[in-house]
């Protein structure tokens, strides 16, 4: 596991605007914008406005306003691309063994169309 955050992420140049991204919405304290790779009809990812390394370090080093805005942004997001019925999936890939690319916590929102199975937990 990396244990410092890498300031020269490709998301921390987005929330610095060093680098452009298709927003979709935010809030005080996180980001929402379009992957730059789309796998799905809806393809999003949130990512909180503070220097958190992966899923870990976020739940582990966040304020509770920070988990609680992260959150609230996310079931925001749900509402507004129309996804809450018909279902999505929600990835967060932290890591070495979790293929982890960007070193910025964040969260795949994916939907607008069934996506399978991700993994077969049943065989
Ligand atoms: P991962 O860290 O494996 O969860 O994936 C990082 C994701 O970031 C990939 O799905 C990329 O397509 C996406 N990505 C990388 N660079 C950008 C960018 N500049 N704008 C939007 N998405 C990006």
């Amino acid at each position: 596991m990396v244990s410092s955050y890498d300031e020269n992420n490709i998301f921390a140049k987005i929330l610095r605007s060093e680098i452009d991204c298709k927003k979709i919405n935010e809030n005080d304290y996180a980001l929402a914008f379009l992957d730059i790779n789309q796998q799905a009809p809806v393809h999003i990812l949130i990512i909180p406005k503070n220097p958190y390394i992966n899923f870990y370090d976020f739940n582990k080093n966040a304020s509770s306003a920070e988990i609680l805005g992260f959150w609230e942004l996310l079931n925001s997001l749900i509402d507004d691309q129309g996804i809450k019925d018909n279902g999505f999936r929600i990835i967060s890939n932290s890591g070495k063994d979790g293929n982890q690319d960007v070193p910025h916590f964040h969260l795949h929102l994916l939907g607008g169309k069934n996506l399978g199975q991700m993994i077969n937990l049943r065989s």
